[in-house]
């Protein structure tokens, strides 16, 4: 089963943000996102927003393009959400 992830920088948003959140499974992913939208994006949690969220999963890893300060070497599981 191949990793999915969402990745902020796709989604234009005022704070531009650069989050990348990656799971095994959709359902995970998917409340990981859900809960960052709503903590850092001020989403509300309706089944609109978990839509578009879904529409954002894509299959792989989150391409390195930025190296975030936590991820010194390669991958990383869990993505702190702040
Ligand atoms: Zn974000």
């Amino acid at each position: 089963m191949s990793r999915k992830y969402i990745d902020c920088r796709e989604i234009p948003s005022e704070s531009h943000c650069t989050i990348a959140i990656s799971a095994d499974n959709e359902d995970e992913l998917l409340e990981a996102a859900v809960q960052h939208a709503v903590a850092v994006h001020r989403h509300y949690n309706t089944p609109e927003l978990r839509l578009l969220i879904k529409r954002g999963i894509r299959e792989g890893t989150p391409p390195d393009t930025r190296r975030a300060p936590y991820n010194g070497a390669g991958q990383t599981d869990r993505i702190p959400l702040r």
